[in-house]
């Protein structure tokens, strides 16, 4: 079944009117500090349909999708996914986030993704780099990783069946 753009926003929007403001989604956030709106917050103007709003916070695009805040919500409302969503239509309404990088680091992460279905950490610090013009940032990171075994050099394999469901999605477009 396919659901149109109202369809989908009545969806996304119900969901959001659950949340009864308990905050344990913003005590959970690991990246909290670097957001403008905590996400209870931004549940909150979505249940409103502030779309503006929301669609215009940096929140929506520093949301690394971790669900540590999913797991605490006593409600079960799929924060990250409504987060994604947001976002999705931040990006289909030309919108970007404030501060730059944050928009850097999303073309690059988002581009390497497309490329195979997993990210290749190696190429996009160096990527992510580049794009801000500062080569050499968190090179003191790269030993540590390695050591970790946390960097390759090579990218990993592509996931399997990622062309189609790429195909597949840019259909449903
Ligand atoms: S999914 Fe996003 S909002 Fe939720 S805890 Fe992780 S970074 Fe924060
Ligand atoms: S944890 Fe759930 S119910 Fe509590 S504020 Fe966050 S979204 Fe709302």
């Amino acid at each position: 079944m396919e659901f149109n753009e109202l369809e989908k926003k009545k969806i996304l929007y119900k969901e959001t009117t659950l949340c009864y403001q308990c905050g344990k989604c913003s005590s959970g956030c690991p990246l909290v500090e670097e957001m403008d709106m905590f996400p209870h917050i931004v549940i909150h103007l979505a249940s409103l349909g502030l779309e503006e709003k929301v669609l215009n916070t940096d929140t929506i695009w520093i949301c690394a999708s971790c669900y540590a805040c999913a797991v605490k919500c006593p409600n079960d409302i799929e924060i990250p996914g409504i987060m994604n969503q947001l976002k999705q239509m931040a990006v289909e309404k030309g919108l970007k986030p404030k501060r730059n990088e944050i928009y850097k680091f999303h073309k690059t992460f988002t581009g390497d993704i497309l490329r195979r279905g997993k990210v290749h950490e190696f190429r996009i610090m160096l990527e992510y780099n580049l794009r801000l013009g500062k080569p050499f940032k968190n090179a003191m990171l790269g030993p540590k990783m390695l050591f970790k075994n946390k960097l390759h050099f090579t990218p990993p394999k592509e996931v399997k069946g990622f062309r189609k469901w790429l195909e597949k999605a840019n259909r449903k477009g």
